[in-house]
């Protein structure tokens, strides 16, 4: 098998399609230099060896690639007109990690290999440049040392070796940059280095630029198996035999003088999207100057300098003399930049992001890759290339990452002002979008300030009107699938969860974190996308739904086969999701409705009823209250289908649990203290989501279920005199039983025909149910003898599947993930493997009864892309999920049916 791929000279042995074998680096190089881009000559050897190397150890792998590699090496400095290791005209190398993935945690590049004290003489005499070759042997045994010798810092608190020694040695020369330095000042640098590598390692630093060399491959191997890279391959599921490719190439120096220089460039703007080259550079600088900061790099295009000046506050004439733009600088240059990003863009039919490098006036273009780019500029590209027939429908609806298109659809921090936050935690981004606001820990304390950010321990339903008041949401505790969280994604509400780090105190009203305390008042801002908590106020801007993000929607409705619903619980989350384009409501959770201030009045008093009689009256308030709601919604929806599913959780969520609460519902229902403590002990549950709710509720209090019903098809009955058909769908939760089912069914549409007869008037309904317990699915063919419709519930089977509680899960999921016991958090992204089959058997049981089953899920993982494209491979008519989510569930729906 063939081991060494070469590339140079217009010519490789390779081409981009190779990147298992080559690794992403190596095939864009080898593709590059075969349409004739001019790429430093060069080598790459295959993923396949480094398995190998894993097998027979270092010995038997250098003898096994001897050959290949001096032969490619061969070729390189035939190529070049210079030999590698000679003392007088010398070839330098770089040596490249380059996996199928760009991943964190590989090794470094080793710039400027096969430098010893001759070899340095030799390209002393070569280029008649003294600082130069200098500069280039202390950053080569800086790189070294580093990265195959080991002497990187493990950790924050390290100190790098070869830093302090610079850092010395400048503060001895009073001088602050690099460039600084003289060739003494260089020298005594490369004494010092090597001083250093002999004390730390007990070797001297390699001479033999071969041993250099083999050096720099194997330590690329064992790269692979280091423990960063384990870690994020794992945290991937990227198997382990994929192994990583080395490219060994013919260096290129930009640190020649001021003729020379390196940079990177963006065939269109990552942030937005819009078609301008643009990028930055430095002069007199190598590898990865520009990016680490060590000096204040320049613009590529002369407009991209002005803009960048605008930004700074630099004048015309300063702008000019310190930072002139490549355009202005280099303008031949300049313009075969441009020609080959143009060319490659085609090439590859997507943005590309390149690094160059300019040696003495001659260019030479380094790497090539799909650019990452933001949400914005995500769906701008692919409509952009779309319209100049780079690319097709089918390709522009394939390149867009559906999760992200989440960043379009909130407010967003100005990414001027991000740049200069300080954040001091993170937590879970739980609920995307931008929040600034002052701080306030307690529900009902959310309206204190014009904007405030709820910081709480964890939420609970008694706080979802402070919830919704509030800019943002804050916890301490819980995970993706806490109450909070959940919550806030439906109101479309920027909210962290589970920020372990934030010491709460509600009694002194603070928030301590590393040491530092926060009282209520003080300004913080959440990223929710990232999960980052900012200290202080962070600019804001509204997201622009612009003329291309309609025309992606468009398109993916012209593919997509199962339909998106939306969970809402309000009109005003019904009309929300109908703007995102959902075409149904395929969850309304009626106890929500509940939680307002005179409603949870009249819903404690029909808890703590004693009497049939005492709840009916309590349910009387209700129904015009549950009527009105629905009415909302129903008009909202216009005719579009709309789930209901009747009261699911148990009853104790719902009564007060604080003293003063208690006291004033037992004086305004005209009984004692003690009867209402009473109640509040009784309904106490050791577990509550396995206990009293779901249809348990309705089958044990019928007269909730009946006040239901008549409150939905009331609603609807309201609305066809008005002329507005409405299209209720009864939900019953929780079925685990057959008859659990037809007990409920019977009470619906019992009640449904009594109000029919009423009115004298009729609409259509359904009645289906949720399958969430393990049970149903196994009885799904006998349960669809009598429901209408399916709704997968997989919040809770998840839970019930596994045996986690989802309010629990947060203790051990961290630690689970990040062992790689699981390889993503079940409540975020569908368990396919395990859940999943309940939902294939569930939906294939039922449909072998009722062939036309309608069946859709509803639990969080409707909106997760993963799990949508599951959803569609098991026949699904529909998936629901919080309005925020609907364009990213029609995107995912229309890519799994390309
Ligand atoms: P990464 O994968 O981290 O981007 P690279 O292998 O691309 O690492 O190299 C790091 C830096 O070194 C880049 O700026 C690259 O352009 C530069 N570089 C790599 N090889 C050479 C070379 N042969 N000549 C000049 N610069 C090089
Ligand atoms: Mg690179
Ligand atoms: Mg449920």
């Amino acid at each position: 098998k063939r081991k060494v791929y070469q590339f140079g000279n217009k010519s490789a042995d390779g081409n981009s399609k190779m990147k298992n074998l080559l690794g992403g680096k190596g095939a864009n190089l080898a593709e590059m230099s075969a349409i004739g881009i001019p790429v430093p000559p060069g080598f790459t050897i295959t993923t396949e060896v480094c398995t190998e190397y894993n097998k027979l150890g270092k010995e038997a792998i250098i003898e096994l690639l001897t050959e290949d590699v001096e032969k490619s090496i061969n070729n390189i400095e035939s190529i070049m007109g210079s030999q590698f290791g000679d003392s007088e005209n010398p070839l330098l190398i770089s040596v490249r990690s380059g996996a199928r993935v760009s991943m964190p945690g590989m090794m470094d590049t080793v710039l400027n290999l096969g430098l010893n004290d001759e070899v340095v003489h030799g390209l002393v005499a070569k280029t008649n440049n003294e600082r130069f070759a200098w500069d280039s042997y202390r950053r080569f045994i800086q790189m070294y040392g580093g990265v195959v010798l080991g002497m990187k810092p493990k950790s924050k608190d390290d100190i790098d070796p070869f830093e302090e020694i610079m850092e010395h040695l400048k503060e001895k020369r009073g001088i602050e940059l690099d460039t600084e330095f003289t060739v003494q000042d260089l020298q005594d640098l490369v004494y010092d280095f090597k001083d250093a590598v002999k004390k730390r390692t007990g070797h001297d630093f390699p001479a033999d630029p071969w041993e250099q060399l083999w050096g720099a491959i194997t330590a690329v191997f064992d790269s692979w198996n280091g423990n960063r890279a384990i870690y994020y391959r794992t945290m991937n599921g990227y198997p382990a035999d994929w192994g990583t490719a080395v490219n060994v190439q013919a260096m290129v120096y930009g640190n020649m003088g001021d003729g020379s220089g390196t940079g990177v460039c963006f065939t269109r703007d990552a942030a937005t999207g819009e078609n301008v080259f643009n990028g930055e550079y430095l002069i007199n600088a190598q590898g990865e100057d520009v990016v680490a900061g060590v000096r204040t790099p320049q613009q590529i295009t002369k407009l991209g300098s002005q803009r960048w000046a605008d930004l700074a506050q630099i004048e015309e004439a300063e702008r000019v003399a310190n930072y002139p733009s490549l355009e202005e600088l280099m303008p031949s240059i300049y313009e075969e930049l441009k020609i080959y990003q143009d060319t490659l863009e085609k090439h590859y039919r997507d943005m590309q992001d390149m690094e160059f490098t300019i040696q003495e006036g001659k260019l030479w273009i380094l790497q090539t890759r799909n650019g990452k780019r933001t949400g914005a500029a995500m769906v701008k590209i692919a409509i952009d290339l779309l319209k100049e027939r780079l690319i097709t429908e089918e390709e522009a609806l394939l390149q867009i990452e559906p999760n992200k298109l989440d960043e379009l659809l909130h407010p967003v921090f100005d990414p001027r002002a991000l740049k200069m936050a300080n954040v001091i935690a993170q937590g879970l981004p739980a609920s995307p979008g931008a929040a600034t606001g002052q701080i306030v820990f307690f529900a009902d304390e959310a309206k204190m300030y014009k904007n405030t950010i709820l910081t709480r321990i964890e939420t609970s339903p008694e706080d979802l009107e402070g919830m919704n008041l509030a800019k943002g949401i804050l916890t301490a505790r819980g995970g993706m699938t806490s109450h909070a969280a959940v919550v806030a994604r439906g109101m479309g509400k920027c909210c962290i969860s589970g920020a372990g780090a934030l010491k709460i105190d509600y009694k002194k009203r603070t928030l301590t974190v590393d040491g530092k305390e926060y009282h209520q008042g003080d300004w913080v801002s959440l990223n929710g996308s990232t999960g980052n908590i900012i200290e202080g106020k962070v600019a804001t801007v509204e997201p622009i739904l612009s003329g291309e993000f309609a025309e992606l929607m468009t398109l993916a409705d012209k593919y997509a086969d199962m339909e998106v619903r939306a969970n809402a619980d309000t009109p005003k989350e019904a009309r929300a999701a109908l703007n995102f384009g959902a075409k149904g409501i395929g969850l309304t959770r009626t106890e929500h409705m509940f939680f307002e201030i005179d409603r949870i009045r009249a819903m404690r008093e029909m808890i703590l009823a004693d009497t049939v009689k005492g709840r009916k009256h309590a349910l009387e308030e209700l129904l015009p209250m549950q009527r009105s709601d629905f009415e909302g919604i129903f008009e909202a929806l216009q005719g579009l289908p709309v789930t209901i599913r009747l009261l699911d959780p148990p009853l104790h969520e719902f009564v007060p649990h604080q003293l003063a609460t208690q006291k004033e519902l037992a004086e305004d229902m005209h009984i004692s203290l003690a009867a209402v403590k009473n109640k509040v002990a009784e309904l106490e549950e050791f577990n509550p989501m396995l206990g009293h709710r779901g249809c348990r509720l309705g089958n044990t209090y019928p007269e909730i279920t009946e006040m239901q019903t008549r409150a939905i098809i009331e609603a609807a009955l309201n609305l066809k005199e008005k002329g507005i058909v409405a299209k209720p769908e009864i939900m019953v939760p929780l079925v685990g039983t057959v008859n659990e089912f037809v007990e409920q069914e019977n009470i619906i549409r019992k009640t449904a025909e009594k109000v029919f007869e009423e009115r004298s008037e009729h609409i259509d309904y359904l009645v289906g149910t949720m399958i969430e317990v393990p049970r149903a699915v196994l009885l799904a063919d006998a349960i669809a003898e009598y429901a209408d419709f399916f709704s997968f519930g997989t919040n809770d089977l998840t839970q019930m599947t596994y045996g986690y509680s989802r309010d629990d899960a947060s203790k051990f999921m961290s630690i689970y993930l990040e062992k790689g016991i699981l390889k993503a958090d079940p409540f975020e992204v569908l368990d396919q493997d395990g859940v999943g089959q309940l939902v294939k058997m569930g939906t294939e049981r039922g449909r072998s009864t009722k062939p036309d089953l309608k069946v859709g899920i509803c639990g969080e993982h409707g909106g997760e892309p993963s799990s949508v494209e599951f959803c569609h491979s098991t026949g699904m008519n529909y998936v629901s999920c919080s309005p925020f989510r609907v364009p990213i569930a029609r995107l995912a729906s229309a890519q799994a049916a390309i």
